[in-house]
């Protein structure tokens, strides 16, 4: 008899080996992840060396960082569950929902790990289509609920676009959609928006039972090494949350990481408002070029390059910048240092539609 080793579960075959984005060689600047150019926030690193027991687990609970937190958001603790990343959290909501037979509804195109961690639940993912403007299409993904739809995935701003859904039109699709079915708001990167008629998840949960909201410490606050996301929730679903959650799953060196991050709200304001202005600078810039972009809240921008994607993510790294190709479709590229954005701008440049109508042969009628 043949030995063909243990038996792995089938929906595994469908999930790609590395993690797509894992993997990138060395480029000087990484623009491929959405992270945070800048240093620890004041009293982050401090907080880290004070944590001396690393032979005890860490607060199975965390006690301080829920704390810290229901106070801020003015949620009960009750309501607020943390894990691993705000990636850990949707698991742990896939674990406390979805399984085989359910289906699990986000944007196509959208986080690629939301149909990665529905597959390893065993559950079946379906991808609606973002709107020609590239967010997404509330529309069409209400169309798609069926009495086996169990979660709903709305990135808001989406990742890698960067486009929100507006407060009016995403009450409207919430009005549409069964109360049992959990609506995930992934909120990664809420700190950046500035567009007022973009919703705060928050207000749109406290009313809705079926509303979940996920947020990181990974993008805005910059401790996307230390692995320390939440979400909150109405009771039954924060309770599943902390069931399903991996025990001892976020360190102590990370909850203290987060709290002293809360306490430095100043320091915060000023990167973020420093990020924007960035962001604002590189989109200007993009569009003088002859780039056409969705509208961006988030740290990193997304410019449609089709069949040229591969050719331009590799110019970017030759150039020392890294950014995320999405292959066939386009370039995410986050927002880093000054520096960092002018090398991307220069090969951007060299690519800027506007040139390539100038390169077009002269057609004689
Ligand atoms: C980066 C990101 C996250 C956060 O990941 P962490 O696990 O918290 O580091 C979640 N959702 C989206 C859409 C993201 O882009």
């Amino acid at each position: 008899m043949s030995d063909h080793g243990p038996r792995l579960r089938a929906e595994l075959d469908c999930v790609p080996a590395s993690r797509a984005g894992a993997i990138h060689r060395l480029a000087a600047h990484r623009l491929s992840h959405n992270e945070n150019p800048y240093p620890p926030l004041p009293g982050v690193l401090e907080a880290i060396y004070a944590v001396r027991s690393l032979n005890r687990y860490p607060d199975m609970a965390c006690t301080a960082l829920m704390n810290e937190l229901a106070q801020r958001l003015g949620v009960p603790v009750s309501h607020l569950a943390t894990g691993p990343g705000s990636i850990g959290v949707a698991q742990s909501l896939l674990q406390a929902t979805s399984g085989p037979g359910d289906e699990v509804i986000c944007a196509r195109l959208s986080f690629p790990a939301y149909p990665v961690i529905t597959k390893i639940a065993g559950a079946q993912s379906v991808q609606v289509p973002l709107t020609v403007g590239d967010v997404h299409d509330l529309e069409a993904m209400a169309d798609a609920v069926t009495d086996r739809t169990r979660l709903i995935f709305i990135c808001n701003p989406n990742n890698p676009t960067g486009t929100v859904v507006r407060r009016q039109e995403l009450e409207r699709f919430l009005d549409r959609v069964p109360t049992d079915v959990l609506v995930v708001l992934d909120e990664a990167y809420q700190e950046f928006v500035r567009d007022t008629d973009a919703p705060n998840g928050l207000d749109i949960y406290r009313s809705r039972t079926n509303v979940a909201v996920l947020r990181t410490f990974s993008k805005a606050y910059g401790l996307a090494g230390l692995r320390v996301g939440f979400a909150v929730a109405h009771e039954p679903v924060a309770a599943a949350l902390r069931k399903t959650a991996l025990p001892f799953g976020v360190s102590q060196i990370a909850q203290d990481a987060a709290v002293a991050s809360l306490r430095a709200e100043r320091e915060l304001l000023e990167r973020v408002n420093s990020l924007v202005r960035e962001r604002g600078r590189v989109c200007k810039s993009l569009a003088e070029q002859g780039w056409v972009l969705p509208e961006t809240q988030a740290n990193f921008l997304w410019l449609r390059l089709g069949g040229r994607t591969i050719e331009f993510a590799e110019a970017c790294e030759q150039a020392g910048v890294a950014v995320r190709p999405f292959v066939g479709e386009g370039v995410r590229v986050t927002i880093g240092v000054a520096e960092a954005n002018d090398t991307f701008l220069r090969v951007a440049d060299t690519f800027s539609p506007s040139l390539a109508r100038a390169r077009r042969p002269l057609t004689r009628p």
